[in-house]
């Protein structure tokens, strides 16, 4: 039987390159984004019609607490179980300030989507595999600005500091269940988010920012969480999957 898997901020960019490729491979797919019913449902028929799975769109923000519970409950529901959650949505600040102009409410939007939200909905999951007694996967989407400080973006360096440590925590708890948890640590990857950086990361990349001379694309991305959603890397567990070309490695 087909298994299903939940992605958020799937309406774009890493999440759309995701769902498309889980889709492709036979995964039933819940599409969860904040763009339109219409827009959403737009997307699911076309995977549907694609690669003949069951797609199906749920507009939910992942930092509110009413949202992630039924768009749980939903999801359970209407495809009958819930095999996977890649825990993908997550913003950038809507203004790049350096970290003494930084404002709290910019704080509180990146670390209420990026850390809160990926924290309680892997809440709400982890207690339905608990209780469903079948194993699963989590696949938190993190990034290099984990450990890379940017001064101009710090509450979403701060956030992906704590999803890195939400991947440990889950990887502990969910242990006995059965339960695999990873963080795919993206480099810069072409999408909607970057677009407004693209002539700084243009030059970076030419410059050698990567051991390979090319942006990431939202499927280098998707083909990391096919292989861990599929339970290739079983043996594994809490472990950070750099995907970003060899930006990591730091360099003298
Ligand atoms: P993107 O192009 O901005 O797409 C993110 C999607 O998530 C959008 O459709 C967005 O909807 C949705 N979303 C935002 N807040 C949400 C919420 N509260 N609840 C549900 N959905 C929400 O971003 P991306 O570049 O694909 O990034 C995806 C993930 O990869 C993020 O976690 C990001 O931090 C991470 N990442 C990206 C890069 C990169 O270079 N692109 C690098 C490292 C890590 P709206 O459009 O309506 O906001």
């Amino acid at each position: 039987m087909a298994k299903t898997a939940l992605v958020t901020g799937a309406g774009r960019g890493i999440g759309a390159g995701i769902v498309e490729k889980l889709a492709s491979e036979k995964w039933n797919v819940a599409v969860c984004d904040l763009k339109s019913v219409e827009e959403g449902n737009a997307q699911c028929a076309e995977l549907a019609r694609k690669y003949g799975v069951e797609a199906r769109y749920y507009r939910a923000d992942i930092s509110s607490a009413s949202d992630r519970e039924n768009l749980v409950k939903s999801v359970a529901a209407d495809f009958g179980a819930l095999d996977a959650l890649v825990n993908n949505a997550g913003v950038a600040p809507k203004v790049r300030a350096d970290i003494l102009e930084m404002t709290e409410e910019s704080f509180d939007f990146v670390v209420g989507v990026n850390l809160k939200g990926t924290f309680f909905l892997s809440q709400a999951v982890g207690r339905y595999f608990a209780e469903r007694k079948a194993g699963g996967v989590i696949v938190n989407i993190g990034s290099c600005s984990a450990t890379v400080a940017s001064i101009s973006r710090g509450e979403y360096c701060m956030s992906k500091a704590g999803v890195a440590m939400i991947t440990k925590l889950f990887a502990v708890r969910m242990a006995e269940c059965g339960v695999n948890v990873y963080e795919i640590r993206p480099g810069v990857i072409s999408t909607p988010m970057t677009s407004v950086v693209k002539a700084k990361y243009d030059k970076l990349i030419a410059e050698g920012l990567t051991l390979q001379p090319r942006w990431g694309y939202p499927e280098d991305i998707a083909k990391a969480v096919a292989m861990l959603v599929r339970g290739d890397l079983g043996y594994s567990t809490g472990q950070v999957i750099n995907v970003g070309g060899g930006m990591d490695i730091a360099r003298l």
